[in-house]
């Protein structure tokens, strides 16, 4: 039995066979790379040119210091593994794009020669990683083996007899099978294990966070992604396709466009129903014009990044009705304007309006949207939010939304829109006074307070 793989389509090819590990170790020349290969193929005439022949065996080794003065090692150069798990070339390439650009900081004189430093920080750990899941993997082959009878020694009678065990008539037989296919599924974690890559987390004194706790992982951290973005981790996006020209720009480009204080009111996206020409209202006004839904205020202040409330901020919010339309979806069916006004916030940086509880909604799923979310197996719903531009000359616009926490979408909008930051509390009152005070005659309205946080133009 030997392996076959593929170099450069289609007459470079790299064959691994297997040798008595007991023995000592063959001597690989033409005449017997010309053979294992022929026997491979099964063409007695193949001729081959041998370019290179070595033995090899399964490696544990990774380094612990990328760096020694002037010299830098990466790639296979820095961790050798087996190739369970896919890891190496990502491994090499995320090791040359981490040099890269720390050399080219301390080059071009934008940073001192310390940063170098984060260069073995960062990766001498993944290098670790990959070689400890790599070689876990390759040993996690051991129940498929066992199962097929294959336990060791190279008796090629023996191993041929026992793997034909299995599709004897007989009780041992059928354990047989079983345990072989306990043994394929149980391998499928590996096959599974992407996450041993995206879940890595950089820490070096280049990375700085604010403060904030590391996220702890809440499933299984090899099988599942945990987007987060805590500082080190690997910035979470999707990647948004021109339906004409076919090019893809990912949502790093609008996270890395709109760059901010951690603190600072995030981004999300605008979506199909934005129009301009909404009316300005004194604060307070109900932008609500039909009678079904809960009611609901939404007030908060507007603040820069040292928490001074700024005024004259224009907010320009929109939202769809609670039977889940926008108005102009289509225009005529709701009154004109419904569920969208322009406020601007006071000298105390506050703003409040009165309006329904928005609810989750479908995008149009009719047209290639829609067969491509069938196709993934993805609904088309959106979790329940208010939409928001917030303008103020000399500061980043904020193009936003706040959302629900309750909603039954909780965990997968369909436009993958939703951020931490942006969830807001729903508090229900029932205080007659309060009620009567933003002037409702319902038992009861929603309360949710949300400030936002503009950063100066950069
Ligand atoms: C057949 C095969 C299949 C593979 N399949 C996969 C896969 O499916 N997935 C995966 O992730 N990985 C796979 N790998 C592994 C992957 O190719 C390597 O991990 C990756 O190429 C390593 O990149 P590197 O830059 O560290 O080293 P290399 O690609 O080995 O590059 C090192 C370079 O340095 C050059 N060099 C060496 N000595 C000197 C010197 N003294 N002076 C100047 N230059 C020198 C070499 O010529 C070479 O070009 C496979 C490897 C092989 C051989």
């Amino acid at each position: 039995m030997g392996l076959v793989r593929m170099v450069r389509p289609w007459h470079e090819r790299l064959i691994v066979w297997g040798s008595d590990i007991n023995e000592l170790a063959p001597e690989v020349d033409e005449a017997m790379a010309t053979q294992v290969a022929r026997q491979l193929v099964g063409d007695p005439e193949l001729e081959i040119d041998l370019i290179s022949a070595n033995t090899w065996t399964v490696n544990t080794a990774c380094t612990t210091k990328m760096q020694a003065g002037r010299v830098f090692i990466k790639g296979d150069a820095a961790h050798w593994h087996p190739p369970s798990n896919g890891m190496s070339s990502n491994t090499s390439i995320q090791d040359s794009f981490n040099l890269a650009w720390t050399l080219a900081a301390v080059v071009k004189g934008q940073a001192e020669a310390g940063l170098l430093d984060s260069y073995t920080a960062e990766r001498a750990p993944v290098a670790k990683q990959i070689v400890t899941r790599a070689n876990q993997s390759i040993g996690e082959f051991g129940p498929i083996f066992d199962a097929l009878g294959m336990t060791g020694g190279t008796d090629i009678d023996q191993i041929k007899a026992g793997m034909a065990a299995r599709i004897d008539a007989t009780p041992e037989a059928a354990a047989q099978r079983a345990a072989l296919r306990d043994a394929i599924v149980f391998k499928k974690y590996e096959f599974d294990a992407h996450s041993v890559e995206m879940n890595q987390r950089d820490k070096s004194g280049a990375v700085v966070t604010d403060g904030q706790m590391e996220p702890a992982f809440e499933l299984d951290a090899e099988l599942h992604y945990q987007p987060t973005t805590w500082p080190g981790a690997r910035l979470p996006h999707v990647w948004v396709i021109d339906h004409d020209s076919g090019a893809q720009v990912s949502t790093l480009v609008d996270a890395i466009n709109s760059r901010r204080p951690a603190w600072a009111s995030e981004n999300t996206v605008l979506g199909p129903f934005h129009i301009t020409g909404t009316p300005e209202y004194e604060m307070g006004t109900n932008i609500f014009f039909d009678h079904k839904g809960e009611d609901m205020v939404v007030r908060g202040r507007v603040l820069d990044v040292d928490g001074t409330p700024l005024e004259g901020v224009k907010i320009d919010v929109w939202q769809a009705i609670d039977d889940r339309f926008y108005d102009v979806q289509p225009k005529g069916i709701q009154p004109d304007f419904n569920l969208r006004g322009v406020f601007r916030t006071g000298a105390d940086g506050s703003y409040w309006f009165k309006a329904v509880r928005p609810r989750f909604y479908p995008i149009p799923a009719d047209g290639p949207v829609g067969q491509l979310l069938k196709d993934l197996g993805c609904h088309p719903y959106r979790r329940a939010h208010l939409h928001y531009i917030v303008t103020k000359d000399g500061y980043d616009e904020v193009m936003t939304h706040i959302f629900d926490p309750d909603d039954l979408y909780i965990d997968s909008d369909a436009v993958f829109g939703v951020k931490k930051s942006l969830i807001a509390e729903f508090v229900k009152v029932e205080d007659p006074k309060r009620i009567a005070d933003v002037g409702f005659s319902g038992p009861n309205y929603w309360d949710i307070e949300f400030d936002f946080v503009l950063a100066p133009k950069s």
